[in-house]
């Protein structure tokens, strides 16, 4: 080799040494099972795979495990073991009127009596692995004591803390900031998934059964505008990354939708809050409630929050003003609040320090307060005279003891009459999209004429046909439990599919 080769061949060798790790590769793995997305639903599935005796790679588009799992309470179930212990006598058959009756038997009635059926077992199955339970409590004032709720300050995060070490222990792999970006499909069935890893490298995984469980399309401006009819400002708490790739990824190999257009709603939001905050509690509260043109819009003691959420979203821009006086800020100081927030102000708490949440709340352009309400209608942009009118029909009610506009119960008549008068601004809000891809009561996944794709199985957030156009509101604890039952379902089913 002479001098000038040797020279080019030893900077080849440099080159190489350099450029070489940042070429993307392609990496080829085999697996029984692949789950799509590590949230409750994927974590479910996977465990059940696993312990069935299936080769399962779980892959995760974050960082972390858990999505929007993390950050829910609790679960409903039916006739588990813990409401039988505690004499509540709620039965599968009613619970399953009450929801298919809910949704005017527009959800699919199969898949619904089958996650009923499981839910209780479900409820064991989890405290088998680990998991504590408080409750069942209700999330609605004199609801059903369905909502199962996880002990531990983080709640369902621990089902996802228990989960991924229970898929330690079983050597399954979860492969973090590798998203799935599409399915293989050979002949009719599936055959692959094509995933990306964070140094771009393109990962093949030849498999027999894909469950996906991507959560939905919360964090799609163009999916939620295309398919919802989402105001484009909703704010969806506690989503990321959620783009909805696994219901597109079905779609491309020929699933059909189910209630796609169906996203949960809760009670209004205080832009800016971080989280459920005593401020968002405050916004909650069955005072008066007026929309944007300083009209009443709705019983403010609904109490549920899907209907309050879908009241909200039929308000111009989707914004509302919850409006009470001296003596209401002194009511939930002293008595504690009528409305809970799940169990991160619960029902009953007092807001002693609530002029500091005021205060917080006025210097970011949320709260306002004047002496009289046409004062507070010019600082909230509402047209004064319709402003005073409201409250003085609502005052005149409140005195009367009764609402014959919308039925609030006499004992949530809190007139507006002592200044100083606030003002809380309330956003429409959501926790997620709650429909996508067409499944039966096996999780299968469908096509157009309903024929399964076979290898194919979707759970939680991106499967559709639970709800009619709206979360079910009767009982607390559906979504979770749709999360973790499908789950469990399609892990047991892709058992059966792939002859383990
Ligand atoms: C504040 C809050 C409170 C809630 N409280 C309750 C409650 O008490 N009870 C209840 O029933 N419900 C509650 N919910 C709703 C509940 O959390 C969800 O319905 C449930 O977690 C959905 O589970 P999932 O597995 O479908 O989705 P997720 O838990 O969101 O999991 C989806 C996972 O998929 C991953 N992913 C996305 N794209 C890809 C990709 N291409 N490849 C690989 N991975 C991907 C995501 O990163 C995520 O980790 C609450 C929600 C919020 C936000």
């Amino acid at each position: 080799m002479n001098k000038n080769s040797y020279t080019l061949f030893l900077l080849f060798l440099i080159v190489s040494f350099f450029v070489s790790p940042l070429t993307a590769e392609e990496i080829r793995m085999k697996t029984d099972v692949v789950v799509v997305g590590a949230g409750g639903a994927g974590l479910s599935a996977a465990v059940t795979a696993a312990e069935g005796g299936a080769d399962v790679i779980v892959l995760e588009k974050m960082k972390i495990p858990g999505g929007s799992t993390n950050f829910a309470e609790g679960i409903f179930a039916v006739e588990s073991s813990l409401q039988r212990k505690a004499h509540i006598t709620l039965t599968k058959d009613e619970a399953f009127r009450e929801h298919i009756e809910f949704s005017h038997w527009r959800a699919d009635p199969h898949l619904v009596r089958t996650v009923i059926n499981k839910s209780g077992d479900t409820i064991d199955w989890l405290m088998e692995q680990g998991i504590e339970f408080v409750g069942p409590l209700s999330l609605y004032p004199g609801g059903p004591r369905t909502w199962h709720v996880v002990k531990g300050k983080h709640h369902c995060a621990e089902i996802v803390k228990v989960f991924c070490s229970r898929l330690k222990e079983m050597n399954v792999e979860i492969l973090y900031e590798t998203p799935a970006i599409k399915l293989v499909k050979t002949k009719s069935k599936i055959t692959g998934v094509i995933a990306e890893d964070k140094r771009g490298n393109k990962v093949f995984i030849k498999t027999d059964a894909v469950i996906i469980a991507t959560g939905g399309f919360a964090n799609s401006k163009n999916m939620l505008s295309k398919y919802t009819d989402a105001h484009p400002d909703l704010k969806l708490l506690g989503n990321m990354g959620k783009t909805g790739d696994g219901i597109q990824m079905a779609f491309e190999v020929g699933a059909s939708d189910r209630g796609i257009d169906v996203v949960q709603l809760m009670g209004p939001y205080v832009k800016g809050e971080m989280g459920i905050t005593p401020l968002v509690a405050c916004l909650s509260q069955p005072f008066l409630w007026v929309n944007r043109l300083g009209e009443r819009y709705m019983n403010e003691a609904t109490f549920k929050f899907p209907y309050m959420g879908n009241a909200l979203a039929q308000q111009p821009g989707q914004i509302m003003f919850t409006i009470f006086d001296e003596h209401s800020k002194k009511y939930v100081q002293e008595a504690g609040i009528d409305f809970g927030m799940g169990v991160y102000v619960p029902t009953g708490t007092k807001l002693e320090d609530i002029d500091s949440h005021l205060k917080r709340g006025m210097d970011s352009g949320q709260v306002f307060s004047a002496s009289s309400i046409r004062k507070l209608a010019r600082k909230i942009d509402v047209d004064p005279k319709t402003l005073q009118r409201t409250v003085d029909a609502y005052n005149a009610l409140c005195d009367r003891g009764k609402d014959d506009l919308f039925g609030k119960p006499a004992q949530f008549l809190h007139p507006v009459k002592k200044a100083e008068i606030y003002a809380v601004k309330g956003h429409a809000c959501g926790t997620g999209t709650i429909g996508g891809i067409k499944i039966n009561y096996k999780t299968e996944v469908l096509d157009e004429e309903h024929r399964i794709i076979p290898g194919l199985y979707a759970a939680g957030n991106d499967a559709g046909g639970f709800y009619g156009d709206t979360y079910d509101a009767t009982s607390s604890g559906g979504t979770m439990a749709f999360a973790v039952n499908t789950g469990r379902i399609a892990g047991e089913n892709a058992l059966i599919y792939i002859g383990k």
